[in-house]
């Protein structure tokens, strides 16, 4: 149901008409059992969730014209009944099949598709396409075919018609695969058992090498000549058919037999790949696992010494896999390239991705590509509409808590209503992930002309608008909120920060896209994470912005009017969004999760009133009345002047979250001790003083003092200067943890010199083309959120290093050019390493106490001023 109102629309825009049949043809993966369908063996595909869509119109005359969205021409490729040679086109895939059901077709049909699957990375796309078309015709026709006679024909127009000799495997799981199950298959009797493939808490990963199988071919025939000869020479002595009719306690005899140590390593591969497979099965259907998974591994180390079909590629990734933690990995397909396969928790998906990705690249130079595959039912017909779609929202917001179902028929009313839509229709729910199903209603919203902009921000608040038709109102939120609270404060955040998850205010399945990986250092663990979530503005789009901003209601992004608020051309909405109160040293103030979510649980806390960012000594107050609310939350704010501020300075709020920040781990040394308050220096690239204290009163006062005192300090040698205009501020942390209270002070500076325009203590301009943006709170407590076009820039610089690529033929690398000819003359680069380095640069040049003895020493003698 993934995209159906897309394709309907592409379908539509390409060929006027309204009426379309949508049709869902999957691809396959082969899980075990390779190289070994030829010996009498089995084989255990099974067809996927990723697939290829077709939309079908029937024509009144004997024209066929197709349309790929994926080869994104706007050409209409057209043929007629009566004149179908294959012409080395995709669509000679379309014209195999209507050619083998000639005799029954009488009129042509327009066709457009949208596949899923990568071609050439051996997903079996052909066999998609195949079955696509043969299924639309069986149904059209009323011919009555099964799913298997359809494999059969399909597999017949491959070799005849394409002329490419496959064997069954393809179509047959294509054509018969079903949720869930593996299809343990005999190719030649076609005999075959569904099996369970509910891999509970793990998913099969595959990798694509993007190694070309230009080798597959003539290697798959020497092997298929080595196993006649094999199965020749055992015939002699024993009345066998197949190699694999052989048992494993049978292999030993037959090395008498077969002496050539070559030879006997084949047959060794097809028997143990034959038990291996029937294993597989039983491990499966046991949900085992951890059995499973070695299985997948031991068929690799088969292939590879064994029978010798795999390739440095393929070998690279397994090995990789394995190491990044799957528990089971192999190549799949004949070998020399393709996709290898490998079954891995759910939960560690994407950063095992991650590092597979840049351990392959290192190895190979090759960009591989990941998918995450559902096993999905085989070709069929898509019945599904706007009603079926609206049915599957209700019943995800009942099941996500986002209403009680006693307003059911309310809600139900108030999606009609917004869809322009009186009648309802009662169907069965369709499961569908939330994003699919949001996805699917701004299609049918965009050919409906329900979608008032059309841009990346208009569709978002459209679903932030659609969403919060299903969530409760701002008062039933608060009333659920406080009585969580009763029972603790961490049963409330629970509450509000899963009701925003579900309402899809904060958006996870977007927010995964983020590319982030700890860089280890002696002053703690970096976080760096490449913001992927939300797109990069473009030039226009800030321009439009600024105008925007000067006249606007809310009057910033944090005002407490965006409750509710819905959005413009320019502004996300917060439809969507729910804040709770809380009072602050006696003033109203509020809370709310951040829609980025940088961090675990990354909630802003904002006043009442739009009045600017202020530090002084009712800051530290404010911030141990937050924590005293929510003790489990560490809470911060951003320095109050600009360069050295976040980037809303206009709206007083402060950060928080539960997650463990980076400088909580800095290493700390013992300065002086008063009033029952401890006094650390940190060990961090920023100035930074540790207060220690079980007294929430000492400790707040003597934040107090270190404020009064740096904004008192001036070191000229240092160019820590602070006339005629105050520059000294700090950005100030507080926690509390096993029983004390512990706060940060990072001190601030925000002068700016002709040497330094931008700032002294702000990134350096040889550090812009990583980072030139202010150093705010979260920075400066250690994670660093890079702008999306570091990704394709690293990616690209990668490439460059490797030398298949140089910074001319890429004007977007020149402000890294000295950078890259930094990392040339190393002997291994690791990007990610090297981005962390640049990352503590950035942080020590915000620093104001330098880490050399001079500065250290000038850092103590401040601390001891305070004493
Ligand atoms: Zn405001």
């Amino acid at each position: 149901m993934k995209d159906f109102f897309k394709m309907k629309r592409i379908a539509m825009q390409m060929m006027t008409h309204t009426d379309w049949e949508i049709y869902f043809s999957p691809g396959r993966v082969n899980l075990i059992g390779e190289h070994i369908d030829y010996n009498g063996g089995l084989v255990m595909p099974c067809s996927l969730d990723l697939g290829i869509m077709g939309a079908f119109h029937l024509r009144s005359d004997r024209i066929i014209r197709c349309y790929s969205h994926e080869y994104s021409t706007v050409d209409l490729y057209e043929f007629s009944l009566d004149d179908l040679h294959p012409k080395n086109h995709w669509t000679d895939y379309v014209k195999g099949i209507v050619k083998a059901f000639s005799s029954t077709i009488v009129y042509g049909f327009d066709l457009a598709i949208m596949s899923h699957l990568p071609s050439g990375a051996g997903l079996s796309s052909s066999a998609s396409l195949e079955l696509l078309v043969a299924t639309y015709i069986n149904d059209q026709y009323a011919c009555g075919m099964s799913p298997l006679n359809l494999a059969l024909i399909s597999q017949q127009v491959e070799n005849e018609f394409i002329g490419v000799q496959c064997g069954i495997m393809d179509q047959f799981a294509v054509a018969m695969g079903q949720k869930d199950k593996a299809i343990l298959l005999n190719t030649h009797t076609l005999s075959y058992e569904m099996v369970s493939a509910d891999f509970k808490e793990y998913q099969i990963l595959i990798a694509n090498t993007s190694k070309s199988r230009t080798l597959a071919g003539s290697i798959y025939n020497e092997r298929r000549q080595e196993c006649d000869t094999i199965l020749h020479r055992l015939q002699e002595t024993m009345s066998i058919q197949s190699l694999c009719e052989l048992s494993l306690s049978q292999l030993d005899d037959c090395h008498r037999l077969i002496s050539e140590e070559m030879l006997f390593r084949r047959l060794r591969h097809v028997v143990s790949e034959h038990h291996r497979t029937i294993e597989s099965s039983l491990a499966l259907n046991k949900q085992d696992m951890k059995t499973f998974g070695q299985l997948l591994s031991l068929s690799h180390e088969s292939l590879t010494k064994d029978y010798e079909v795999s390739c440095i590629e393929l070998d690279t990734m397994v090995n990789a896999l394995l190491k990044a933690g799957a528990i089971g990995a192999r190549m799949t397909g004949a070998g020399f390239g393709g996709c290898a396969i490998a079954l891995v928790l759910s939960s560690q998906i994407s950063t095992i991705v991650q590092e597979v990705k840049a351990a392959y690249i290192q190895a190979t130079h090759l960009q591989p590509e990941f998918y995450v595959a559902t096993i999905g039912d085989g070709t069929r017909k898509i019945h599904f509409s706007i009603q079926d779609a609206l049915s599957s929202l209700l019943d995800y917001g009942i099941k996500a808590l986002l209403f009680d179902a006693c307003e059911l028929v309310y809600r139900r009313n108030s999606l009609l209503h917004y869809f322009h839509l009186t009648n309802y229709e009662k169907k069965p729910v369709i499961p569908m992930e939330l994003d699919d199903i949001l996805d699917n209603l701004v299609e049918y919203a965009r050919m409906n002309h329900l979608l008032l902009d059309d841009s990346f921000i208009g569709e978002e608040n459209f679903k932030a608008d659609v969403m919060n038709l299903l969530c409760e109102t701002p008062k039933d939120i608060i009333q659920r909120f406080n009585k969580a609270y009763q029972q603790s404060p961490i049963h409330a955040t629970n509450f509000l920060y899963t009701y925003s998850k579900n309402a899809h205010y904060i958006q996870t399945k977007n927010i995964a896209k983020n590319i982030s990986w700890s860089y280890p250092h002696d002053y703690g663990d970096f976080q760096i994470t490449i913001n992927m979530s939300k797109p990069e503005k473009d030039p226009m789009m800030i321009k439009m912005l600024r105008e925007v901003e000067e006249s606007t209601y809310p009057q910033c992004q944090l005002c407490v009017e965006n409750e509710g608020f819905g959005g413009t051309t320019t502004r996300e909405s917060r439809r969507n969004m729910r804040i709770v109160p809380l009072m602050l040293q006696n003033e109203q103030w509020f809370f709310q999760y951040s829609p980025y979510s940088y961090f675990e649980e990354h909630a802003i806390v904002l006043r009442n009133e739009h009045t600017p960012m202020i530090i002084q000594g009712q800051t530290f107050l404010k911030l141990i009345d937050f924590v005293r609310l929510f003790p489990h939350y560490f809470v911060g704010s951003n320095a109050d002047f600009p360069i050295v501020g976040g980037s809303i300075l206009t709206h007083e709020h402060f950060q928080c979250g539960r997650a463990k920040m980076p400088i909580e781990d800095a290493s700390k040394q013992f300065v002086f001790q008063i009033h029952n308050v401890d006094v650390y220096r940190l060990k961090w690239p920023l100035s930074t003083i540790r207060l220690v204290s079980k007294d929430e009163k000492a400790i707040a006062a003597m934040a107090c003092i270190f404020l009064q005192k740096w904004q008192k300090y001036e070191n000229l040698g240092l160019n820590i200067i602070n006339y005629p205009v105050l520059h000294n501020t700090i950005t100030p942390i507080c926690r509390f943890k096993e029983d004390e209270w512990i706060i940060d002070l990072i001190l601030r500076n925000n002068v700016t010199t002709k040497a330094f325009p931008m700032g002294v203590f702000h990134p350096h301009p040889q550090l812009h083309h990583i980072k030139k943006e202010n150093i705010g709170l979260i920075e400066a407590m250690g994670i660093a959120i890079l702008p999306p076009r570091l990704k394709r820039e690293l990616d690209l610089i990668q490439t460059v290093i490797f030398n298949q690529t140089t910074v001319v033929d890429h004007p977007e690398l020149e402000k890294h050019a000295s950078w890259i000819r930094e990392l040339q003359k190393q002997s291994d680069v690791n990007l990610k390493v090297e981005v962390g380095k640049k990352f503590v640069e950035v942080l020590e040049d915000a620093g104001v106490f330098k880490q050399d003895f001079v500065g250290q020493q000038a850092f103590i003698e401040f601390i001891r001023t305070c004493q």
